[in-house]
């Protein structure tokens, strides 16, 4: 469906990838959508269903990957986590810049399909400030912080390869990171703020 590139960030988790995304919808109300992603793990907190995630079990997640619902799915520290068509399809039918939050395996999927978005990774400092970031968070057992820190070793030295990302953002100072972030969208904002004129 036609309507503003789409934007896919990525990065270790714990890298603030919910933190900035989150203040782009908050500052640039009405301008974005976010894809709510399927996934098979517990909602943390605060988490709503519906709207952080579409919280799901694996039976129905296979059914619906099966079923050819999904333009990606991954496996991520033990649970199932994915991308339904129609999350996207939701956010372009409005006309809004439709975000995407994904790891690097999905990262990879969704360049095998034609949906065109802007590529950006979030990536921390160091890994002592991710492990810092993520205990503090006070949302992970040892066992998912460990999963975390292995993935995100992965992670940063994948995102090193040329081309994968249109751009890679060190998510040390927030307002920095986040000035880094509004400026590569800026152009793509303004045409959906222009449209609604
Ligand atoms: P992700 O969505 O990538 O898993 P979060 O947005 O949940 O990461 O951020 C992980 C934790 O780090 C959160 O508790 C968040 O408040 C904190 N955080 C995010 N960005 C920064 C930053 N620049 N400096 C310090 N803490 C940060
Ligand atoms: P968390 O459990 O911290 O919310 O997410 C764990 C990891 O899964 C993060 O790297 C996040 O980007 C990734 N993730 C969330 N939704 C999806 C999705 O739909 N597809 C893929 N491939 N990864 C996702």
């Amino acid at each position: 469906m036609a309507g503003p590139r789409p934007v896919v960030l990525s990065g270790p988790s714990g890298a603030g990838k919910s933190t900035l995304l989150k203040k782009l919808m908050k500052d640039y109300e009405g301008v974005f959508g976010f894809s709510v992603s399927h996934t098979t793990r517990n909602p943390r907190p605060g988490e709503e269903d519906g709207k952080d995630y579409h919280f799901t079990t694996r039976e129905k997640m296979q059914e619906g990957i099966d079923n050819g619902d999904f333009i990606e799915n991954a496996q991520f520290s033990g649970n199932m986590y994915g991308t339904c068509k129609s999350a996207i399809e939701d956010v372009q039918a409005q006309n809004l810049i439709c975000i995407l939050d994904v790891d690097i395996q999905g990262v990879k999927n969704i360049k095998q399909t034609d949906l065109n978005p802007y590529y950006i990774s979030i990536q921390p400092p160091s890994i002592e400030i991710l492990e810092k970031r993520l205990r503090d968070r006070q949302t992970e057992t040892e066992q998912s912080i460990q999963d975390r820190l292995a993935a995100a070793r992965a992670d940063t030295e994948l995102s090193k390869e040329p081309g994968l990302f249109d751009m890679v953002i060190v998510n040390d100072d927030l307002e920095e990171a986040y000035s880094k972030l509004k400026s590569v969208l800026m152009e793509e904002i303004q045409k959906v703020q222009d449209s609604k004129k």
